[in-house]
């Protein structure tokens, strides 16, 4: 691991970025059962920042632990506690933020008995995650030949590292085909969600998203719903097909990490105009407003806290 002037958080104590390691025997390097939570803070003026949705980032992170059979050991209280003093001693006035709970080393059979549970966070610097002018332009996607997992298979609800192995490599495949993301249909060949992303449509001015059967309960998805029920725009919860989403007017991506991304293209057809529309625009420029606190509709999804002055070196490939 290379050198970052960022501490982590490691079972209560902040150490350096390298030491943050674990053994290769870790119960969860192996059978992949740990559970995470990805969150951002946006910068709001020159003395504040805010984190975006912490309280429901940390109780999903809790409720994750609870369907996975990790015990985190710490309160919920001591963990968003433990995020906020991270952020200050990383002098970050806008960030992502990155907890895990993971089981660690002892038994290396399935049944991991009494290894101990594991709470790491990390948090750093971190531009747009789908690429330079995404959020502007949109991006390219193609139809997965990777299925979404089943309802009963890997629990959707939970945020769990092991449901990420399908979408790592449905993410590799597409990217290696030369497409920007992923979108993964249910095991019934309905739209599912993109490798790390909920997703929407707009047709006929109504707003589509698929329901919370096969796709991770996202925390951007709900505030979309909200921010959409507020601007007036009709909003459907249901299931849709592929070829829904190549006649849609509008396509576009929601989660912690690609904000609002418009879909441009999907497996070579061009949505829409093939330019962001402007029911994604407006939801856009509105979800952009609402987490750099400048909306005061919704100030209590912001978490503020005061900003030192942020660090000279800061290193945006982690
Ligand atoms: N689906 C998957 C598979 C994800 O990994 C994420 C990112 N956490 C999302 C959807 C979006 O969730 P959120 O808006 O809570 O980040």
């Amino acid at each position: 691991m290379q050198k970052s002037p960022y501490k982590i958080w490691f079972n209560g104590e902040l150490v350096e970025w390298e030491d943050a390691n674990v053994h290769t025997l870790t119960h969860t390097l192996h059978y992949g059962l740990a559970v995470f939570e990805g969150i951002r803070a946006y910068k709001c003026d020159e003395e504040r920042s805010a984190v975006f949705r912490l309280k429901e980032h940390v109780d999903r992170l809790y409720a994750s632990g609870h369907i996975a059979h990790i015990k985190i050991p710490f309160t919920k209280e001591e963990t968003t506690n433990a995020i906020l003093e991270l952020l200050s001693t990383n002098e970050l006035d806008a960030a992502y933020i990155r907890p895990i709970a993971y089981i660690g080393g002892g038994k290396i059979g399935l049944h991991p008995g009494d290894n101990p549970i594991e709470l790491a966070i990390a948090a750093y610097p971190w531009g747009t995650y789908l690429g330079e002018g995404a959020l502007s332009n949109g991006i390219t996607t193609k139809i997965s030949s990777l299925t979404r997992m089943g309802v009963n298979s890997f629990m959707t609800k939970a945020k769990i590292s092991g449901n990420y192995a399908n979408s790592v490599m449905a993410k590799i495949e597409a990217t290696s085909l030369g497409f920007d993301e992923a979108i993964l249909l249910d095991n019934e060949g309905y739209v599912a969600e993109g490798s790390g992303e909920n997703i929407f449509i707009v047709r006929n001015g109504i707003l589509k998203t698929p329901p919370l059967t096969s796709v991770l309960e996202g925390i951007t998805r709900d505030a979309v719903i909200q921010i959409a029920k507020d601007e007036g725009i009709e909003i459907s919860t249901e299931r849709f097909t592929r070829d829904e989403l190549y006649i849609a007017d509008e396509a576009f991506f929601t989660g912690t990490a690609a904000e609002i991304t418009p879909i441009k293209e999907v497996d070579k057809r061009t949505v829409g105009s093939g330019k962001p529309g402007p029911i994604t625009k407006k939801l856009q420029s509105r979800f952009f407003d609402i987490v750099q606190g400048r909306d005061p509709q919704f100030m209590d999804w912001l978490e503020f806290f005061l900003t030192t002055t942020p660090l000279k070196v800061k290193n945006e490939s982690l």
